[in-house]
């Protein structure tokens, strides 16, 4: 099988080959730093990070870039209340966001380019659209007509029977199906501070949201991408709007692949912000879980399906993420054993029966819960050969990379040489406790061995195993 990706455009699946053959330009619409992201949030950025690794691991190059949303209705209302600048409001919300994304393994993108550092890209969009003949001026603001754009609406499938001629919205974000003229350019009003304010060409005011996707997307991936993603929420109008603006200031077809994945959601509803339902990273680490479970949880359920989160799947996510780290333990102490230098048969084609029912699941629309029903039976197979006493060390080496190589999509496993958080080290002694209870000596050995390594040291006390840091 060849990669196939829903495309929301078609709304089908469709096979995969970007523009320059062997890499892939994509767009990943970012957070609006106004506050902490919650898991919502973050499910869609983890399955990005999750489709840009499944996009390498199958040969691709990928040149991810992730917008951050500093300039809009909600961060200037933030920076208002608070009486600071705009910059110093978003500032401490971009290092949120970030360390987030550090602590559930995200890759870094390409570029991470703020709207602000951008204003000169987005009034040249603004000049191509006028004089290309589709906006206008109303109330000291530059609006799309989107009257002049005969395609607008082919993302979303909306009605334009529903549209109101010369009707107009101001606000970033406005109701489904409300089908209106939007602002590219956003007049400057009362009350709107300096800090927010830009004096250009077009006159003295700010960005209109969509403006700032279409800018700094086309800077850092050309006038034509492969592959745009978000969640569905951003299909209209963000995305359809990006794709009126910057088709209509390029003439050309501004993105091929348009991928959006479906929302998490508490008790049937979306989580979000504005409904109080929500849970952040520190809510959760704070709870005692850890951050690989998190990760887990997200890549159980294919992208296109809606999450639905409980404590339940996040406890079954942490035990399965046990045991893939406690397969990977065992093989890593097997391998450092003394025995036969060969790969017994067999040992290879379990293995290449597995990357390719993995591959496969990738290949099918990212779908990542086929991807994990391949690795778990060959964790399966894994467990029973090392049980089984015949393993050699080099069949367990064998084994180890494919563990590994699979997890360069997923990401769940603790990476041996960077610093452990303390839930890491926690879920680590659980892991050796659980080994002394076996009477697995070797593996509660070798997982101290492994916190050593890393500067970690065990004390067994009587009130249970304390552990510190070395200096
Ligand atoms: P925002 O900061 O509101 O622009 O949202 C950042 C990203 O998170 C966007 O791609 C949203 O579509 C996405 N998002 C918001 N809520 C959820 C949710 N409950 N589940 C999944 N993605 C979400
Ligand atoms: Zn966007």
């Amino acid at each position: 099988m060849a990669l196939k990706f829903h495309n929301t455009l078609t709304r089908s699946l469709v096979p995969f080959t970007p523009l320059t053959a062997g890499k892939v330009h994509l767009y990943t619409c970012g957070p609006t730093v106004y506050n902490r992201v919650h898991i919502g949030n973050l499910r869609t950025f983890v399955w990005e990070d999750v489709l840009c690794r499944a996009l390498r691991y199958l040969g691709f190059e990928t040149v991810q870039v992730m917008n951050l949303t500093d300039i809009d209705d909600k961060t200037i209302r933030g920076a208002i209340q608070e009486g600071i600048t705009l910059k110093e409001f978003t500032a401490r919300h971009v290092e949120t966001f970030f360390e987030d994304l550090a602590t559930l393994n995200v890759s870094p993108a390409a570029h991470y380019p703020r709207a602000t550092d951008h204003i000169p890209e987005m009034v040249e969009i603004v000049k191509k659209l006028t004089e290309r003949g589709h906006t206008y001026e109303s109330d000291g603001s530059i609006w799309f007509r989107i009257a002049s754009f005969p395609s607008y609406g082919k993302l979303a499938r909306v009605d334009l029977s529903s549209m109101q001629r010369g009707a107009r919205v101001a606000d970033d974000e406005y109701e489904k199906e409300d089908v209106r003229d939007f602002a590219v350019w956003k007049g400057w009003k009362e009350g709107e501070p300096e800090s927010a304010t830009w004096t250009t060409e077009l006159g003295k005011g700010r960005p209109g949201w969509h403006l700032e996707c279409s800018a700094m997307s086309m800077k850092y991936l050309g006038e034509t991408l492969d592959i745009h993603t978000g969640a569905v929420d951003n299909i209209f109008p963000h995305h359809e709007n990006e794709i009126a603006q910057s088709e209509g200031a390029t003439g050309k077809e501004f993105v091929r692949y348009w991928l959006h994945a479906e929302h998490l959601i508490v008790d049937g509803e979306k989580m979000a912000k504005s409904k109080g339902n929500f849970f952040t990273v520190p809510d959760l680490l704070s709870r005692g879980h850890s951050p690989r479970a998190i990760r887990y949880l997200f890549l159980s359920v294919p992208y296109r399906q809606k999450l639905n989160f409980t404590f339940e799947s996040l406890a079954a996510a942490a035990s399965a993420v046990a045991r893939l780290e406690s397969l990977d333990l065992r093989l890593g102490e097997r391998a450092r054993s003394t025995g036969a230098s060969a790969i017994e048969d067999g040992v290879e084609a379990k293995i290449s029966s597995f990357q390719n029912e993995f591959r496969e699941g990738l290949e099918d629309d990212l779908n990542t819960a086929a991807a994990l029903g391949a690795l778990f039976s060959f964790v399966r197979e894994a467990n029973a050969d090392l049980e089984s006493g015949q393993l050699s060390p080099a069949g367990a080496a064998a084994f180890q990379r494919a563990l590994r190589g699979a997890d360069s999509v997923l990401g769940v496993l603790p990476k041996a040489e960077a610093g452990l958080l303390d839930s890491e080290i926690q879920a680590k002694i659980d892991l050796r406790q659980a080994a002394r209870k076996r009477r697995d000596f070797a593996a509660a050995d070798a997982i101290r061995d492994e916190l050593a390594a890393l500067g970690i040291t065990l004390e067994d006390t009587p009130a249970g195993v304390r552990w510190r840091r070395k200096s």
